[in-house]
C-alpha cells in the first residue's frame, strides 16, 4: 500500500529503537548494560500509585475533556506560581499524552509549510522530525562544547529569519545536559523579539533535575513580552518516574492552547483519565522523592563523568542538568576493530553494542558527530559495570 508522502519525512525514534534493542536482548538471556532510553530507573512513588488505584476504585475511568480535567489544569497553575512565579490561568493551559506529544501539538498548530523551526544542536532527536511532519523545516545550530553546548545570541540572530516561527529552547538540555542561566536567556529573548513572527517553544521537562546548586530559569521569566511569545512543554515523566503514565503538559497563550485542545478533540481525545489523577497527586503531594531521586542522579553524574574524563582518549562535559552524560569520542574515529573501521558514532554504538554489550545513543542522533549519549538514571552498579566495559571495549580499537 502506498504510504503519504508526510510520514516519508520521518525515521523511527533512535531513542527508543536503543532501548528496544537492549530490551530484546536482554530478553534472549544476553547481559547487556543500558545507557539507552532516558527513563529514571526508580518507581513512581507509592502515593502517586494510590492516587491512581483510587480513582480506578472510584470509577474515574471515562472521557474526560479532551484537553484534560480541571483539577489538573490547576495543579499545573499552582506548579508555575509556585516554582517559576509565572501566573497562568487554566485556559492558558492543556494536558497532553507526554511531553512528546505537547510539542508535537504544537508543531500542527503552528507550522506552515515554509515556516522554519530553529533547533540548536544537540537537539532532542524527535524535535527535527515532528517539525517535518507538520510541514515545517528544522533550521539547525550547530553548538559546541566551548561555549557549554549553549547558543549564542549572534548565532541565534544569524539564524533568525522573516519565516522563523518557533525557536525551541531546552533547558537542561537533552542530551548535553547544558543549562542557561537568566542573562543567557534573556539575551537570546532580545534577540527573538525582534522577529515579530517567532515563538519560543520551552521545553522545560528536566526543570528539576539539576546539579551543583544551579537555579533554573524559564525564558518566560525573562520579562513580559518574551512570556506572551512563549508556549513551555513540561510533563511528569522525568520528575516523578512517570515516563508509562504519560502525561504532560503545555502552558501559553489561549489562543495556542485552544487550537491544541481542538486538535486533541479529533486525535488522541484525553490522555488517560487515571493517570491524570496520578499526576494531580505528583504536582500536589509531597516533593521528597523527587529530592531523593535527584540525589541519586547527581551521585551517579559525579561518578560517571570522572570515569569517563579518566578513560583514553575521551572528555566528558560536565552536566548542570537531566541524566545525560555526552562524551566526545572523536579521538576513536578512524580506529578499526577485526576490519570494521569506526567512522562515526553510529559505527561505534554499534561497535559497544555488540562487542562490549553496552548499548548507548550515537551523538549523530542528536545532530552531533564523534560523539555518545550515555543515559545514567541506571543503578550505579549497572553504570560501573557498562563504564568498564566501555573502557576495555574502547581499549581493543586499533589505530
Ligand atoms: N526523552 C527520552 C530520551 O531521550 C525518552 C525517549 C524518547 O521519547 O526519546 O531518551
Amino acid at each position: 500500500m502506498g504510504l503519504s508522502e508526510r510520514i516519508g519525512r520521518i525515521k523511527p525514534s533512535p531513542t527508543l529503537a536503543v532501548s528496544a534493542k537492549a530490551k530484546a536482548m536482554k530478553a534472549q538471556g544476553i547481559d547487556v548494560v543500558s545507557f539507552g532510553a532516558g527513563e529514571p530507573d526508580f518507581d513512581t512513588p507509592r502515593h502517586i500509585k494510590e492516587a491512581a488505584i483510587q480513582a480506578i476504585r472510584d470509577g474515574f475511568t471515562k472521557y474526560t475533556p479532551a484537553s484534560g480535567i480541571d483539577e489538573l489544569k490547576v495543579a499545573v497553575c499552582e506548579k508555575f506560581a509556585r516554582d517559576n512565579g509565572l501566573t497562568f490561568d487554566k485556559s492558558q493551559v492543556v494536558i497532553s499524552c507526554g511531553g512528546k506529544h505537547a510539542f508535537y501539538n504544537l508543531a500542527q498548530v503552528l507550522l506552515d509549510p515554509g515556516d522554519e523551526a530553529i533547533i540548536p544542536a544537540p537537539y532532542w532527536v524527535s524535535y527535527p522530525d515532528m517539525v517535518r511532519l507538520a510541514g515545517g523545516t528544522p533550521v539547525i545550530v550547530e553548538t559546541h562544547e566551548e561555549n557549554g553546548f549553549k547558543l549564542t545570541p549572534d548565532q541565534l540572530d544569524a539564524a533568525l529569519t522573516d519565516k522563523t516561527k518557533i525557536v525551541v529552547i531546552n533547558s537542561p538540555s537533552n542530551p548535553t545536559g547544558a543549562a542557561y542561566t537568566k542573562e543567557e536567556l534573556k539575551a537570546l529573548s532580545e534577540v527573538i523579539l525582534t522577529y515579530p513572527n517567532a515563538h519560543v517553544i520551552s521545553d522545560e521537562i528536566y526543570e528539576k533535575i539539576v546539579y551543583d546548586g544551579y537555579t533554573f530559569t524559564s525564558i518566560a521569566n525573562c520579562g513580559e513580552d518574551i512570556l506572551g511569545r512563549t508556549v513551555i512543554i513540561h510533563g511528569v515523566s522525568k520528575t516523578y518516574a512517570m515516563t508509562g503514565w504519560r502525561i504532560g503538559f503545555t502552558a501559553g497563550d489561549t489562543g495556542i492552547i485552544k487550537a491544541v485542545s481542538m486538535l486533541q478533540s479529533q486525535s488522541t481525545s484525553n490522555p488517560t483519565s487515571i493517570a491524570q489523577k496520578a499526576a494531580v497527586a505528583a504536582l500536589k503531594g509531597p516533593q521528597e522523592p523527587v529530592d531523593e531521586m535527584v540525589r541519586a542522579f547527581h551521585e551517579r553524574r559525579d561518578y560517571a563523568i570522572s570515569r569517563l574524563n579518566g578513560m583514553e582518549g575521551v572528555t566528558c562535559f560536565t552536566p548542570h542538568g537531566a541524566f545525560y552524560a555526552f562524551p566526545n569520542l572523536n579521538a576513536y574515529m578512524g580506529k578499526t576493530y577485526k576490519n570494521t573501521r569506526i567512522d562515526s558514532g553510529f559505527d561505534l554504538a554499534a561497535y559497544l553494542l555488540d562487542e562490549a554489550r553496552v548499548a548507548v545513543v550515537p551523538g549523530d542522533a542528536f545532530g552531533k558527530k564523534g560523539y555518545l549519549r550515555l543515559s545514567f538514571a541506571t543503578s550505579m552498579e549497572e553504570i560501573k559495570k557498562g563504564l568498564d566495559r566501555i573502557e576495555e571495549g574502547l581499549g581493543k580499537l586499533k589505530g
